[in-house]
């Protein structure tokens, strides 16, 4: 990769170089100040250095939490200009704000701080292992969820099939099980349809498509798989494993196909779908190039659709 074309953030830093700026507690203070000043609601806040200063509520002289504010703009933080119509806007201070000037956060300051809430929760994160209302697919045991070391996953006791085995933030703990069920289910829907199509759902890059034979996915029982499609993002990293069925979901032919026949399969869950919690329904046609069929069946019909390895699909058959 040549200079040039490196990444920088907005404030026009590496983004190793951004990162370092923030091993400072008055620094991450000033952060968490401009963050909480914005009450979740609303755009940025813009306060003004003296405020800023007073709600951080730190034992630093004013020059010395100046100074570290200063290293945040550009990256973190930005000054925002007085009013044009602010008659004192032209007064020049030494501090670091003029009157009707302040500070707020840039964008990736506000991203900083929600990924740090989203990993952040009031209880334990932790669920033991539940039963869930379906069995199975394979072996009709019922199947088990558990969330545990920030994975939610579901997985059958009975062959060891993994349904779902995902980073999920702490978010998607409700009230009961059923809540919290509701919220993965919605959840990674999110995630895995913003893969489907092809998006990364954290940085919006475009994400590369490969296909991986059952036995090499890395996943227990490969010999009850077919095939995954690895989805990874090379700008920030991200990256899912999804069954053609799941790619499948951003279909209209085949959510129409199933609405007709009384299946909402975008609310639905997925592991409740079988075209697409399995490999069951679908055939690998050819490899090298790839070329691969999904069949669901519904109500006694069977659509099926062929995708090859762009994830195109070629073919629809009713
Ligand atoms: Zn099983
Ligand atoms: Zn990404």
């Amino acid at each position: 990769m040549t200079p040039e074309k490196s990444p920088l953030t907005y404030g026009e830093l590496p983004p190793e170089d951004a990162l370092a700026l923030l091993g400072n507690d008055i620094r991450t203070a000033i952060l968490w100040t401009l963050s909480e000043a914005r009450g979740g609601e609303g755009p940025p806040p813009v306060l003004p250095f003296s405020e800023l200063r007073r709600k951080a509520d730190l034992d630093v002289e004013s020059s010395r939490f100046n100074y570290h504010l200063q290293e945040l703009l550009g990256t973190f933080v930005e000054r925002v200009p007085p009013e044009e119509t602010d008659d004192d806007a032209q007064v020049v201070s030494e501090l670091a704000s003029t009157p009707g000037e302040g500070f707020r956060l840039r964008p990736e300051g506000t991203t900083l701080i929600r990924t740090i809430r989203t990993w952040s929760d009031e209880g334990d994160a932790w669920l033991a292992p539940f039963e869930l209302d379906q069995e199975c697919y394979h072996c009709d045991t019922a199947l088990e969820a558990e969330y545990d070391n920030a994975i939610f996953a579901i997985r059958c006791p009975g062959c060891e099939y993994v349904y779902d085995y995902n980073l999920t933030p702490p978010g998607v703990l409700g009230d009961d099980r059923e809540e919290t069920l509701d919220n993965v289910a919605a959840y990674n829907r999110s995630q895995r349809l913003a893969f489907a199509r092809g998006t990364c759902p954290l940085c919006g890059n475009a994400v590369d498509a490969e296909f991986v034979a059952g036995e090499e996915t890395g996943y227990p029982r490969g010999d009850l798989r077919t095939l995954l499609v690895r989805r990874g993002c090379d700008h920030c990293g991200n990256k899912d494993n999804l069954t053609l069925g799941e790619v499948l979901l951003r279909d209209a032919r085949l959510v129409g196909f199933c609405a007709e026949r009384g299946l909402d399969v975008t609310t639905t869950p997925i592991w409740k779908l079988p075209f697409a919690a399995t490999d069951r329904h679908t055939t690998i046609d050819a490899t090298d190039p790839s070329k691969a069929t999904l069949a669901v069946d519904c109500d006694g019909d069977t659509l099926t659709l062929t995708v090859d390895d762009s994830l195109s699909v070629v073919d629809r058959r009713l």
